[in-house]
């Protein structure tokens, strides 16, 4: 078996993974590269031809975040005939989020934020969604190239990160022997606001290919979930009673719901009082309904609890208005992206909102480095200013800025406990910084000694 990273691997960036496992050629997740323009966004899927006879009979797609979906229309485009699986719920979400996109990247062109042109139109992937292949969890597929049946099974496993979230198990044979790959993709094993924690194939496998995310976040070890919600409502409280605005940046798909769900939660049980205005925009509304519709068919902790049941206001178009809502007195403002990239509403918020000593900007979830929100972390810390934006300079941080580990992801320790469960021989670490793979691949080696801990980087073909 032979395993290619096809995105850039110094960092978290866009997820993307060839393996030619005999005949058949299949691709793992087929994301973009959310710190990046254009072009640059892409995983470079030209090394896959340059494998001897490289090419894409499958593709399977783990979940609905724009790392790991966000190229899938490039990647059909180069390679039409390969089938593309992921779990239904998955298929929804990206009928919505992939046009989402496509017009995104056309606006951004149409207005001149960016020179280049989208990577892919609504056209192209009207003619492609209908061709993708839905599955349910534990409900094994074949996966082998065409004419080879049954020489590849793939069955999907609930990774307990965001709705419609897989990690995959591919089983087949090399050598006269059977053998077993697993695919964490982005993993939870513990149980968020709203989705139960992941589930895991009962059997050891020979490959596991492991995120690391969490590698090199010491802090996340030593709390718990139940801790963190009671530290995120305690902010809340705080701020509302000093009659400041607390400014959650989140990613809309996933943290977004899970968010609201807690401030439901501190809401009925009179921590936070019900007059509070929870503002949302976007595509949340949409997403929200998805998570609603699929509450009775993929895993819930609570199948009554409806997102959309969470009382919310729409955030006003305009910047004047939109600051005002930031001086009204006490509100919590749920807004994207959670790295606060330029031009979106958590960025534009936030530059309103740092100096006011009333404010908040309550961070909930992962943000790589160099990221706005990493930076108005380090500034907080080291009462420092921070440049949030271009376009703007360096500003004071008066509002209190806040971490909490709400995220999707499991923390480091969980990581090495699932390895340890599944007792590869072999582990490919994948989706981390360089940080949070050299912790890993140390505590690998101590938990697991016989095995073998890989490293790879792009284009670089690993014999497994
Ligand atoms: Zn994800
Ligand atoms: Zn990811």
């Amino acid at each position: 078996m032979q395993f290619l990273t096809l995105g850039a691997t110094d960092d978290v960036g866009a997820s993307s993974h060839f393996l030619q496992l005999g005949d058949t050629g299949l691709v793992l997740d087929a994301g973009a590269n959310p710190s990046e323009e254009g072009p640059d966004r892409v995983p470079d899927y030209d090394l896959i031809r340059r494998q001897d006879d490289g090419y894409v009979d499958h593709a399977l797609i783990t979940h609905a975040h724009h790392d790991h979906f966000g190229t899938l229309p490039v990647l059909v485009d180069e390679f039409p005939h390969a089938k593309v699986h992921m779990t239904t719920a998955t298929h929804q979400l990206l009928e919505f989020l992939l046009p989402a996109s496509a017009r995104l990247q056309q606006k951004r062109k149409d207005e001149g934020s960016t020179t280049h042109d989208p990577l892919f139109s609504e056209d192209d992937i009207e003619l492609q969604s209908s061709l993708y292949l839905d599955h349910e969890l534990r409900a094994p597929f074949d996966a082998s190239e065409v004419g080879d049946d049954a020489a590849v099974e793939a069955e999907f496993f609930d990774a307990g990160h965001i709705l419609g979230s897989a990690g995959a198990l591919l089983r087949f044979e090399e050598d006269g022997r059977e053998r077993r790959l697993f695919y964490t993709s982005d993993t939870r094993t513990e149980a968020q606001s709203i989705l139960p924690g992941g589930s895991y194939p009962d059997e050891p496998v020979d490959v596991l290919i492991l995120e690391s995310t969490g590698g090199a976040d010491p802090e996340a070890e030593e709390t718990n979930r139940a801790l963190e919600e009671e530290r995120f409502c305690a902010a809340l409280k705080r701020t509302m009673a000093r009659g400041g605005a607390a400014l959650v940046p989140v990613f809309v798909m996933g943290r977004a719901q899970e968010v609201l769900a807690l401030i439901d939660r501190f809401k009925r049980r009179g921590d936070l009082s019900d007059d509070v205005p929870v503002y949302t925009a976007g595509s949340m509304r949409a997403i929200a309904g998805l998570y609603d519709d699929t509450r009775l068919t993929t895993p819930r902790l609570n199948p009554g609890f409806k997102v959309f049941d969470v009382d919310q206001t729409d955030l006003p178009y305009g910047r004047d208005k939109l600051k005002r809502t930031l001086e009204q007195g006490p509100a919590i403002h749920v807004v994207s992206s959670g790295m606060m990239f330029g031009k979106t509403l958590s960025n534009r918020l936030a530059r309103d909102l740092i100096g006011d000593p009333d404010g908040a900007v309550l961070r909930v979830g992962y943000a790589v480095e160099d990221s706005p929100a990493r930076r108005l972390t380090n500034a907080a810390e080291n009462g420092k200013r921070v440049t949030l934006d271009e376009d703007s300079g360096p500003q004071p941080i008066r509002a209190d800025v806040e971490r909490f580990r709400l995220s999707g992801h499991s923390h480091r320790r969980q990581l090495l406990d699932l390895a340890e469960r599944l007792r590869p021989d072999k582990i490919v670490l994948v989706h981390g910084e360089t940080e949070a793979k050299d912790w890993m691949q140390t505590h690998l080696r101590e938990r697991l000694p016989a095995a073998e801990v890989w490293r790879p980087r792009q284009g670089e073909p690993l014999e497994l």
